[in-house]
């Protein structure tokens, strides 16, 4: 196994072995988790639009659509659906003679049918990822914790890989997205000079900024609007006492204003914007499962915290979690939770 792991530059052992599967291989699948956001997106189209301009036979498999506001991204209606077409997906992940895990760290984060196919692939994998402990399979492993975004790690491979210079407008733009999205347009304490150099050269290759942003945080529909002025104005706590906000939405509720993925999107963040509040969640009721937003402003871990009590996992600062119980058993437990974290939750920023 190989790591890049908390450095500033890539590792070049890495990139010659990467580069040496990639000589090697024919037809290339690439991947990201389930509920693509616009990282995973970015990414695996990124990726995929630069490994066919080396002549590779690429194509990209997710287990799930993303949201409808994520259309737009240069390539992404060739995508192939695990949830869809679970046949043709497991076809081509196992003729892969190499697959690219990107913006997960485990192979569970893909959904149980997926996982359960890429738990049984013999093709090298190399995985590239920013979150926490990631699985020790790959071939060849990128993970840096310290980055802002898989975008940013798949722009620094490609420069790596000594190919910055193909980097044209349609990569661009798949990686510009996954950056913006992933740093919350720029603002988290991720970024670094890093990153706004690799978006200045972006914005240098022709990548219309404006645009994509647009086509990401202006293109509601009115029925989205009013979900989040219901749950801003009927359905936010504040635990003051926990400097903790918790929004919550049934299915009934979500059905209410004919619930899209990717409506709820930033809501979570808008109660973590609540002066003196350090850590926001917010609990979504789905079909089977009820599925959880955890973000924290400074010294919280909401990592630590969702693996401990909600199978879960991410950053630390913001993370991911799910249950099977109901979700009024979900919020009760949320709230008998606080008192134990009353003292990590307690500080100014
Ligand atoms: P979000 O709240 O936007 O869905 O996810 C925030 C972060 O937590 C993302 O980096 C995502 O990868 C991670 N995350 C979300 N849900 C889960 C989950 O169920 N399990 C794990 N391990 N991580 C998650
Ligand atoms: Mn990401």
């Amino acid at each position: 196994m190989y790591l890049w792991r908390n450095r500033k530059r890539v590792d070049q052992t890495l990139i010659n072995r990467a580069k040496g599967l990639i000589h090697e291989a024919n037809n290339i699948v690439i991947t990201a988790h389930k509920s693509p956001d616009g990282d995973a997106v970015g990414s695996v189209w990124g990726l995929c639009l630069y490994l066919r301009k080396l002549g590779k036979q690429a194509i990209v498999v997710l287990p799930d659509p993303a949201a409808e506001f994520l259309d737009w991204i240069p390539g992404s209606k060739e995508t192939l659906f695990f949830n869809k077409s679970s046949e043709v997906c497991e076809k081509a992940l196992r003729d892969a003679d190499l697959w690219f895990a990107l913006d997960y760290n485990t192979r569970s984060r893909t959904g149980t049918d997926m996982a359960a196919v890429l738990n049984t692939l013999e093709a090298p994998c190399v995985m590239i990822d920013h979150h926490h402990q990631p699985e020790t399979f790959p071939t060849v492993l990128f993970s840096d914790t310290t980055m802002c975004s898989t975008a940013q790690m798949v722009y620094m491979f490609i420069e790596a890989m000594g190919d910055a210079d193909k980097i044209d407008e349609n990569i661009g733009a798949c990686l510009y997205c996954g950056i913006m999205t992933d740093t919350g347009s720029f603002r988290f304490p991720s970024v670094t000079p890093k990153t706004h150099e690799i978006v200045a050269e972006l914005i240098r290759k022709g990548v219309d900024h404006a645009q994509i942003h647009r086509n990401v945080y202006d293109t509601n529909l009115l029925d989205r609007l009013r979900l989040v002025g219901y749950a801003l104005s009927e359905k936010l706590m504040v635990f003051e006492t926990y400097h903790t906000a918790i929004i919550s939405l049934t299915k009934d509720e979500l059905s209410r204003f004919s619930y899209r993925p990717g409506d709820t999107e930033g809501l979570v963040n808008q109660a973590l914007s609540i002066k003196g509040v350090n850590f926001a969640v917010f609990v979504r009721e789905g079909n089977n499962e009820v599925k959880l937003s955890f973000r924290s402003q400074g010294s919280f871990d909401v990592n630590t915290f969702a693996r401990a009590h909600f199978s879960g996992g991410g950053h630390f600062n913001a993370a991911g979690g799910m249950s099977v119980e109901s979700i009024d058993f979900v919020l009760q437990k949320l709230q008998d939770l606080l008192p134990e974290y009353q003292e990590q939750l307690t500080y100014t920023l």
